[in-house]
């Protein structure tokens, strides 16, 4: 049996395996499809504090992992997918295995949702259709592309591909921005960025090679369907937490965010478990936030186990 099990190496789980390994609780971090978390796929990362010249998305994570090497953690690669938290021993099961632990810290991260319409799956990953400008914007260069979105994500991705785009659409279901004031003014002002007011996609629409030719809307105050010729769609509609193997086991809210314990940023009902990062915070959502809550997982549960 483990001491502590971690899931997900994001910002959160490797944190928490930096302080869970030098407090020589020997962790195991269980790693599923996407190892480094969002982070690996951001380019420059300016706001994490001790880099003043900013770090590669992929090297803090490289640095992060590295470190917690350094002090023992020990990594699996295998996708839980059901637990079993009743008992003093909290059980996880992946289609292949069983992990046992006395402790356990969630930090499975978040993924972008997607829109569920036709031509949005076949077309995703390197077709037309993304969900991260900062990877995949310079493919568009010259070429016009629609964002998805109404919030600060859309607002960002779309002024991000301002760089290389002719260009960008933004496309919003209502008639004004859920983003920062700041942000929506910047956005609805900028030459290239026109918007597309109270509209719904319907599809991705595909060429002959199936590579993404343009979008199909619905104006959802005329009824009127439209299409839009681009070559990329960029969906920033939100993010979806990677909380599906707890379902039933611990408390989630209508979005399927973790609930923490009340009066605690990383406690849950269930004593001995904890959750941090992305999978728990859907206001904050930063690299040094979910770092931070790692931080704070870990020392509760250190504690825990020493008490118990
Ligand atoms: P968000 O604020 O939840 O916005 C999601 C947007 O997508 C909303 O405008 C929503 O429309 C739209 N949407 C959702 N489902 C849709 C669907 N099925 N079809 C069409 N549109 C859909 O998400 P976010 O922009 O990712 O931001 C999440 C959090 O991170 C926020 O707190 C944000 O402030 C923060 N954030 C901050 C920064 C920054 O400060 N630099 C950058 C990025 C994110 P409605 O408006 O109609 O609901």
């Amino acid at each position: 049996m483990e001491n502590v099990i971690i899931l997900g190496t994001g910002c959160a789980g490797l944190t928490a395996a930096i302080y869970t390994a030098r407090a020589n609780l020997n962790p195991l971090l269980i790693e599923g499809s996407q190892p480094g978390g969002q982070l690996t796929t951001t380019s420059e990362v300016e706001n994490f504090p001790g880099f003043p010249e900013g770090i590669d998305g992929f090297m803090l994570m490289d640095n992060l992992r590295k470190q917690a090497t350094r002090f023992g953690a020990r990594f699996a690669s295998d996708l839980i997918v059901s637990s079993d938290l009743t008992g003093d021993v909290k059980i996880l099961k992946s289609a292949s295995a069983q992990y046992e632990t006395k402790g356990l810290i969630i930090a499975t991260g978040a993924a972008p949702r997607l829109l569920n319409i036709p031509g949005e799956k076949e077309m995703y990953g390197g077709k037309g259709v993304a969900t991260c400008a900062t990877c995949d914007g310079a493919f568009y260069r010259n070429m016009e592309v629609v964002v998805v979105g109404g919030g600060d994500s859309a607002c960002e991705e779309a002024m991000f591909l301002t760089r290389f785009c002719s260009k960008v659409y933004l496309v919003h279901r209502r008639g004004e921005l859920r983003a920062s004031k700041i942000m929506a003014e910047r956005t609805v002002q900028h030459a290239k960025i026109q918007m597309v007011w109270n509209s719904a996609p319907e599809a991705v629409l595909a060429d002959a090679q199936g590579n993404c030719r343009g979008i199909r809307l619905k104006n959802l105050q005329s009824g009127q369907v439209s299409e839009l010729n681009c070559k990329g769609v960029f969906i920033a509609i939100g993010h979806v937490p990677n909380s599906a193997a707890f379902k039933g086991a611990l408390p989630l809210d209508e979005n399927g965010y973790f609930i923490p314990k009340q009066g605690s940023q990383v406690r849950t009902e269930i004593a001995g478990v904890y959750v941090a990062g992305d999978c728990a915070d859907h206001i904050y959502r930063q690299a040094i936030t979910a770092a931070g809550m790692g931080c704070q997982a870990a020392i509760e549960l250190e504690r825990w186990l020493s008490e118990h």
